[in-house]
Order: structure tokens, then sequence, then C-alpha cells
């Protein structure tokens, strides 16, 4: 039976969903579409009245002309492409030691799942604790009742920065064919199935920290195994081959393939893998601030009359602008979010945003980022983050030396007013008022006060003294590359390592991630004979 794709039919709220989507398919083809199924559903907003915007597969009855229709439908039709599987024909090359994946976040997380589904067993070290225990740590933190683990926190741990984020499961490698994989993954780890057809799906910090215990529980079954308080602290290489691994500075582990996929602010790793002489190369990154508004101004801005619609999600936003010659953008934008510290180096201070299931903070929060090059900030591999470093710490020290945000009202911030006030919000360890532009590398000033203005033309409100600028957001993305041959995914310089993830400079998201992982443990398979 013969099967279309058919993209953007447009579904009002107020019809018959299913009903409708059958008819407007129908409409489309031109014949009766018995069987119609649904693959996305976003709300279009852009117009006065929201509207479903759906991608349905429909089968055509018997003796239809697939290609006609094809021919006349043009580019809102195509021939589903088959989602190929995690699976691949395993190489010749011997191993001659065990596969280790560095790191549990969706980039090693994945890596580990594709290996233990592919037969090769792998060894999953991570620095951080399980999913449950980090999460109660992170909550007395937030609380004031216990220190900064620096190996137990926002960014290490089960799951990663990735378990404990807004969750939103969207990228823009949405064309890579192992993405329903990976959205299947979460479905069979216990995510709800909405996020299979939704066009923007979210789950939330509390579901994703269930969803990875599970996935450990998938890999365990399949053969790999799971250590964690496990931080890779050495590798020892051989003629241009890593032969070894050090765990916790005493325990060597003979090694045939690293995946190492640590996350980008695995500031030890980097420093510890450059000593020994791996590849590592600044690349461009952004920093910037963290805005946060009452949810209720952003649902206004963009859905106007609808904006109490209890259909329709919080309304999200994503502003791109380049005014006197400097790029700003909203990043990681969380509707009813959290507005949080991501932090784990202490005297550091770095802002994000996440979000439980709901969405129901009754707030909004997005970081507004500006992009640094290597001739901004430094040459050398680690000058990013030592750029980084020192305006976490400029942060750190204006908050007050305990994690406290140092904030201000982005009117203020603008009009460079210095007049105290309390500021509601969400952000668990305080925020204190700062002058905001004295925290602020110049290039971020600049690029602020040329595109904000845009901004709120955009969304209505945006700079309304109700906007709240929290400082800094230094870890958007990777400083640091460790470069890799694209064919084989290994680093250039040393055989049998696989930088993988955000850490690696080759992801940024979840879902980006996680396909990273996914083609590295692909590779290591495909040149390796499956262990006996
Ligand atoms: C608060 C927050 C919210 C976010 N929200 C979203 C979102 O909504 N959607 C989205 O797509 N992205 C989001 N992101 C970004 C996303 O989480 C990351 O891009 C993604 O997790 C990167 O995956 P990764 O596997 O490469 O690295 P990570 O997730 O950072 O995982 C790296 C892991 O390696 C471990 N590790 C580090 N060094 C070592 C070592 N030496 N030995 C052993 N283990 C080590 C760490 O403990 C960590 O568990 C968010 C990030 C943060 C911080």
């Amino acid at each position: 039976m013969a099967v279309i794709r058919l993209y953007n039919l447009n579904v009002s709220l107020d019809d018959d969903f299913e009903r409708a989507l059958k008819r407007e398919a129908a409409k489309r083809v031109g014949l009766d579409a018995s069987t119609v199924r649904l693959v996305k559903r976003g709300v279009d907003a852009r117009e006065r009245t929201p509207r479903y915007n759906c991608t349905a597969d429909v089968e055509l009855p018997a003796g239809a002309d697939l290609d006609r229709l094809l021919r006349d439908i043009g580019s809102n039709a195509a021939i589903p492409e088959p989602t190929p599987p995690l699976t691949a024909v395993p190489g010749a090359q011997p191993l001659k030691g065990r596969v280790v994946v560095v790191g549990s976040g969706p980039a090693g997380g994945f890596a580990a799942y594709v290996l233990a589904l592919n037969g090769y067993r792998p060894l999953l070290i991570e620095r951080g604790k399980p999913a449950l225990e980090r999460l109660r740590q992170i909550g007395r933190w937030n609380a004031g009742v216990v220190e900064l683990d620096p190996e137990n926190n926002a960014l290490f741990g089960e799951g990663g920065a990735g378990s404990f984020s807004d969750g939103k499961l969207y990228t823009s490698s949405r064309r890579d064919p192992f993405v329903p994989r990976i959205l299947e993954t979460f479905v069979e780890c216990g995510a709800p199935e909405r996020i299979l057809t939704d066009a923007a799906p979210h789950v939330g910090t509390d579901i994703l920290s269930r969803v990875v215990v599970k996935l450990r529980d998938k890999i365990i079954a399949l053969g790999g195994e799971f250590r964690f308080n496990a931080k890779l602290t050495d590798v020892t290489l051989s003629n241009g081959h890593v032969s070894a691994i050090t765990v916790n500075g005493s325990e060597h582990i003979d090694v045939s393939s690293v995946v190492l996929a640590p996350g980008h602010s695995a500031r030890d790793t980097y420093e510890m893998l450059l000593a020994r002489g791996v590849l590592l190369e600044p690349k461009p990154f952004q920093l910037g601030v963290r805005i946060e508004h009452a949810q209720e101004l952003i649902d206004k801005a963009q859905l106007g009359r609808y904006s109490r619609d209890r259909r329709l999600a919080p309304a999200s936003y994503d502003v791109a602008c380049h005014a006197g010659g400097l790029d700003l953008f909203s990043f990681c934008m969380c509707p009813g979010g959290i507005t949080m510290a991501a932090v784990s180096e202490p005297g550091c201070l770095n802002t994000n945003g996440m979000s439980f299931s709901p969405r129901a903070s009754g707030y909004a929060n997005s970081a507004l980022v500006t992009t640094f090059q290597p001739a901004d900030f430094g040459l050398k591999p680690l000058d990013g983050v030592e750029f980084q470093r020192r305006y976490e710490r400029a942060a750190f020290a204006s908050g007050g030396g305990d994690y406290a945000a140092p904030a201000q009202p982005v009117s203020h911030y603008l009009r460079g007013l210095h007049s105290p006030r309390n500021m509601r919000g969400t952000y668990a360890r305080g925020r204190k008022y700062a002058a905001l532009a004295e925290l602020l590398p110049e290039k971020l000033n600049k690029a602020l006060r040329a595109n904000l203005p845009e901004f709120d033309k955009r969304i209505r409100g945006f700079l309304s003294d109700s906007g709240i600028l929290h400082a800094i957001e230094a870890r958007a993305s990777s400083p640091v590359r460790i470069t890799r041959n694209p064919g084989s995914r290994e680093s250039v310089n040393t055989e049998g390592l696989y930088p993988a993830g955000e850490g690696a400079g080759y992801a940024g998201g979840i879902m980006s991630a996680a396909l990273d992982g996914i083609h590295s443990a692909l590779a290591i398979v495909a040149k390796h004979a499956k262990p006996d």
C-alpha cells in the first residue's frame, strides 16, 4: 500500500481534531484518505487565530497515482523515509580492551545504549551520583542546606546537564534519521507518548530524571556496566592510540575505544587531555545574561486574545537580531520555567533555565547571548574557559559570594539606572541588585544595547520594568573543540578516542548530543568485531 507524507496541514483548534485532519488530508490528495497517521503536530500562532500545523502519513487507496500526486502537491508532500535501526554490521578489527564511555549525559547515555544494543558491553563511568541522589543534593543545595558538591550538581551526575534541564527535545539536526529512535527510546523509558508527535516536544526535569534511570536499566540488561563516582582522571597513550584510562587517580583500565562525552563543564578533564597531548582547539561560543518575565506577559505578546486558552501551552519565543554589527539571540527559552544556578566549580556563577513537565511556574526565562570568537578571548585551547571563568567569578562575587545572582530590571540596565529594588522571580538562591553593565564583557553590553529595542518590537513589553536580567550565562555552548576526524570520528591525533557531544564541541542540546553519541557508537561498531 502506497503511503504519502503531507506537510502543512492546517486544522482549527476548535474542530474535532481527528476528523478535521482526515478531511484536510483527503482534500490535499483529492481522494478518500482512509488511514491518516499523525506524524507531527505544532501550533502555529503567527496568525491572528492560532491553529494546528500538522504533518501526516496517508495510506492511498489502490490505484492511486503516487507520482502524479507528488508532482501536483510539490514541496508539501514526500515519500516517508523508513527510520534506520540503531544497529550496524560489526567491523573486523579485534577489540584489545574494554569499550568505555565517559559521561552519562545524552551523548554518553545514548552511545552506551547503542554499544550495548550491538553487543559491545560498554563500561560507562560517571563522575557524579545516580539521578535520584543527585536530585536530592541539588534540592538541598538550592535550599542552602548543603555546600556545592563539585562532582554532583546541576551539571554533573547521572543524565548530565541533560537530565537537570528544561527538557526541550527538539534539535536543528531534525533531518537526522535517528531522531525518531531517540524519542521512541525516551517513551520506552517512561516519557509520555505525545513527544513522538509534538513538533516541539518537552518533558521537564521530573520526567528526564526518571527516564535516565530506565535507560541505565536497559543498558545493564543488555550487558553494559555503570559506575558512578568514577571520574576519568588520566589517559595513557601509546603510539598515538589510547591504550588505558585511569579512574579516580588510581584504577587503570585497558581500553580499546573510549567515547569521551564529558560535557562542556569538565574543565579539569580538558586540562588533563591537553597535558597528555590530545588535540584541543578554541572555538566560538555564546555568553550572555538570562532574562525572566511573568509568563502572562509573554503569553499576551505571543498569543493575544488566545493567551488564556488552556489548549495552548505557555508561549515561547525565539528571537535573533543583528544590529550594530553584533548578534543577540534568545537561547534555551523556558516557558513556565525556573531560572537557576547551573554550577559545578566553587566560586563561579553561571545561570541557566529548567522546568518541570507542567511548565507551571508562572514565569518565562531565556538566555540572551552573543557570540565570542577566539579573537575576542585568545587563541590557546583553554583561553575560552579562562574567559568564562573570569566573568563567572565576577558574577559570583557581585551576588555576595553565596550563589545569589546579580540581577537588574532590563529597563534599569538600558537606562544606566542604579536604583536598587526588590525583584520577584524563581531563582532559588536569591538575587542581589547590581549594575550589570559593570560585570559583563563590553562586547556583550554593546550587543544588548544595540539589539534589545528590536526584541521589544517583536515581543511587546519585553523591556518593561518587570523583565529582570540575571548574570551570567557563561556556558551556553562549549568554548573548546576536541577535534576529531570527520570520517572515523576519532580524535585527529589519538586513535581510539571518540570525542562526542557538547563538551567535544560537536553538539549543543539534548537531542543533538544524543545523536552525536549514537553516531560515535556506530563508528566503533563499524570498526571493531563484536566481543565474544
Ligand atoms: C539547566 C540546563 C537546561 C538545559 N535545557 C535544555 C533543553 O531544554 N533542551 C536541550 O536540548 N538542551 C538543554 N540544555 C543543554 C543540554 O543539557 C546539553 O546540551 C546536553 O546535556 C549535552 O550533553 P552531553 O552528553 O554532551 O554532556 P552533559 O549532559 O554535560 O553530560 C556530561 C556528563 O559527563 C560527566 N563527566 C564529566 N567529566 C567526567 C569525567 N572526567 N569522568 C566521568 N564523567 C565525567 C558529567 O558528570 C556529566 O554527567 C540545558 C542545559 C542546562 C545546564
